[in-house]
């Protein structure tokens, strides 16, 4: 297309990579950037690269962290035998803002979708394994409610079981095939409360 200046269409391409972003919207984003001041897209730059540059995995719970282990692994007044397991990192703001669970998380980095190619191997269940020594009181398995997110509830239960340690999985008030990250705050507490051994 020649539309508009290489510089312009380059940036449309890039914002049009991120997820949830069609060309449109990032046509709009480009307009937007070229109408801010130079500063202000330095700063929205530089923002990016430092993020990237400095931002990594907690090596106990999967979280992003800029030191690890990350803020809530290292933090002594949260129930460290309680193990919240969720499917991504956006996940844990989604229970954090419902402030009733003081344990620690789990984060898997996806689900098991044998649709998709994607086996136990290939998301971070070894990884959750391995901390079960020690007194683990409970495993809280908070995927969301899909069919790959209770696949892998199922899984994590039969891995756990041997291991005498206690599995639950959050309530299905959740909407079936919806996701955490849009469970309103009332919803995702009930949710939590309602949870059942599995
Ligand atoms: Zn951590």
């Amino acid at each position: 297309m020649d539309f508009y200046p290489i510089a312009i269409e380059k940036l449309i391409e890039e914002f049009a990579k991120l997820p949830g972003i069609g060309y449109k919207t990032a046509q709009r984003l480009t307009l937007y950037v070229l109408n801010l001041p130079q500063e202000e897209v330095r700063e929205f730059a530089e923002a990016l690269i430092k993020a990237r540059g400095t931002i990594k995995y907690c090596s106990t719970c999967g979280n992003f962290t800029d030191k690890d282990p990350c803020a809530i692994c290292s933090n002594p007044s949260r129930d460290h035998d309680t193990i919240c397991v969720i499917e991504q990192p956006k996940d844990i703001m989604s229970l954090e803002r419902v402030r009733e669970f003081n344990g620690v998380y789990h984060v898997l980095h996806g689900t098991i979708s044998p649709m998709a190619g994607r086996g136990p191997e290939d998301i971070r269940i070894k990884e959750l394994v391995r901390r079960m020594s020690g007194n683990i009181k409970e495993v809280i398995v908070a995927t969301n409610p899909t069919i790959e997110g209770e696949a892998t509830a199922m899984y994590i239960s039969r891995v756990l079981k041997p291991l005498e340690v206690k599995v639950t999985r959050i309530a299905s008030g959740m909407p079936v095939g919806g996701d955490l990250e849009y469970a309103d705050e009332v919803t995702l507490s009930k949710a939590l409360e309602g949870r059942k051994e599995i």
